[in-house]
């Protein structure tokens, strides 16, 4: 199975993706976890990334496209993956389906009076892991690892009202794509706990591929 997670930022999609990943085995593929590793190790493409990144606009399709492609060409993917944050928008999704074959698109939805708040108060750790300050109690390190949690670079109220609406304009329309494809499972998320909202994508899922 392959599926493509669609939400806005904050929504969810990182820790939904280590949850869905656990249970079906599927490969977590995050793009944006593949541009902050590229900006952390200061290779050409992190270069590229950064400053789009920082201002909360969408890293060139050539260059995104050309990750995701590559990535999914190798063999660990064989078995289904999960695409966290790709596509993003209308031509990427057009792309992906020239490349790979996408059965669901799982989309998060989420209030969105509630995305900034919870985007600014996001502490994640290197190990994947996200909380919020609001949680943590004082607590600076991660409850799976011990490591330090940190604030993303981009999760400051500037970027975050940016990069809400690149996710408005650009990314929303692909409800409606995924939907002619009759490939769409959205899944109101209102006050539920992340547990409880796994269990409705669960729900979702497993009725779909009956
Ligand atoms: P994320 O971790 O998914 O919130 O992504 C962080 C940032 O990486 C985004 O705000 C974009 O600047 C960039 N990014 C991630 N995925 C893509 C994509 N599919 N296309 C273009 N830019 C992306």
């Amino acid at each position: 199975m392959n599926i493509v997670l669609l939400g806005a930022p904050g929504a969810g999609k990182g820790t939904q993706a280590a949850f869905l990943e656990g249970k079906y085995g599927l490969v977590h593929i995050s793009t944006g976890d593949i541009f902050r590793a590229n900006i952390k190790g200061g290779t050409p493409i992190g270069k590229v990334a950064k400053s789009y990144i920082d201002a909360g606009k969408l890293v060139p399709d050539e260059v995104t496209c050309e990750i995701v492609k590559n990535r999914l060409e190798e063999d660990d993917v064989k078995a289904g993956f999960m695409l966290d944050g790709f596509p993003r928008n209308l031509f990427q999704a057009q792309q992906l389906d020239e490349f790979a074959r996408v059965d669901a698109c799982v989309n998060i939805s989420v209030d969105t009076a509630l995305l900034m708040d919870r985007i600014c108060g996001r502490r994640v750790c290197s190990c994947g892991a996200s909380y919020h300050i609001s949680t943590l109690g004082g607590k600076t390190t991660c409850d799976k690892c011990g490591r330090p949690l940190y604030q993303r670079a981009d999760d400051n109220p500037e970027t975050v009202g940016a990069r809400l609406e690149t996710y408005n304009t650009q990314t929303a329309p692909l409800i409606d794509y995924y939907a002619a494809q009759g490939k769409l499972l959205t899944v109101e998320c209102g006050n539920a706990s992340p547990e409880e909202v796994f269990a409705m994508i669960c729900e979702k899922l497993d009725n779909f591929n009956k």
